[in-house]
């Protein structure tokens, strides 16, 4: 979207509509939208994690065929899903797959996790084409193993992605995953997934969420989690601001939205526990009550522009 386009959609947003019973806060004090929400097979285990977590609605990504499962889920559970889809970006058919999506129904694209460059023509195109529709799309880059052979996903974000953030203007990019918050920190050498310790200030991804109104963050899975909690003075300061940039996701596979059988083999320290939770917990201690429902709730109705139902 142009600089235009992106004040007029959050000055519409600005007077925001009355919550639902259903949004009213409970458990985190502010409903909460979960912006990094995998589609699972069982209808009712989608439902299980949200209620579990404290989950108001979350929105749902998936790739391929899936519009059936989507409808079924709209069915079981109405105003708790949004629907983002993604498509294999190597092959010729991928634009055609996800302009029906999004005819269908999705809102975004995502997650795009690919073993591409972040910078190469499978996603530029890609790109170009959720400017066209006008929407979202949400992007992984990782450049270290999780486990042996795992291999990388869209490449060379650090170097190169400025590059797309200023040759694609009207495209909404939402940053995700290992390598967009390790470059919260300005030392980070694509070593190590999750690295430790203080954070050296000018990290990219803090100059590029304050440079470039098109970019915004997804803080779900273990490098969201990771990337607030190594470094408290930090982290205030880094939701302050860019508290209309950032969006709470889980990317959490536990099965009860209270760490059932949650296992990620690059983080042990997380093993047992619901990202969604440990994520929320450490926002709400970071934030004041006002930025964090933006995180949490706010950005991410203006962003997607959900109707209040
Ligand atoms: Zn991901
Ligand atoms: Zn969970």
């Amino acid at each position: 979207m142009n600089r235009r386009e992106f004040i007029e959609i959050f000055a519409a947003a600005a007077i925001l509509p009355a919550l639902s019973p259903q949004e009213s806060p409970r458990e985190w004090g502010s409903p909460v939208f979960d912006v990094h929400f995998h589609l699972r097979p069982q209808a009712s285990a989608n439902i299980t994690h949200l209620d579990g977590a404290g989950v108001t609605k979350a929105n749902l990504l998936t790739r391929g065929r899936a519009l059936d499962q989507v409808k079924a889920l709209h069915t079981l559970a109405p105003h708790r899903f949004t629907w983002f889809n993604s498509a294999d970006v190597t092959r010729p058919d991928a634009e055609l797959a996800l302009t029906e999506a999004v005819k269908s129904g999705a809102q975004g694209f995502g997650e795009m996790k690919f073993h591409v460059a972040a910078d190469g023509p499978e996603l530029r195109r890609m790109y170009a084409l959720a400017a066209d529709l006008n929407v979202p799309i949400l992007v992984h880059f990782q450049e270290a193993d999780h486990f042996a052979n795992e291999g990388t996903w869209s490449t060379g974000y650090a170097k190169t992605f400025e590059s797309i953030l200023k040759a694609y203007p009207r495209t909404t990019f939402i940053g995700h995953a290992d390598a967009f918050w390790a470059n919260v920190s300005a030392d980070y050498r694509n070593d190590v997934p999750y690295p430790a310790g203080r954070i050296a200030r000018g990290g990219v991804t803090d100059k590029w969420l304050g440079d470039y109104a098109n970019l915004f963050g997804d803080m779900s899975a273990v490098s969201g989690n990771n990337a607030m909690a190594r470094d408290s003075d930090f982290t205030t300061d880094f939701l302050k601001r860019h508290q209309d940039k950032l969006l709470f996701g889980s990317d959490c596979s536990c099965g009860d939205g209270h760490g059932a059988g949650y296992n990620n083999p690059a983080a042990p320290k997380m093993a047992g526990k619901c990202v969604a939770r440990e994520t929320l917990t450490v926002l709400k201690r970071s934030a004041s009550p006002a930025i964090f429902q933006k995180i949490v709730w706010g950005n991410a109705q203006r962003l997607l522009r959900i109707p209040a139902s």
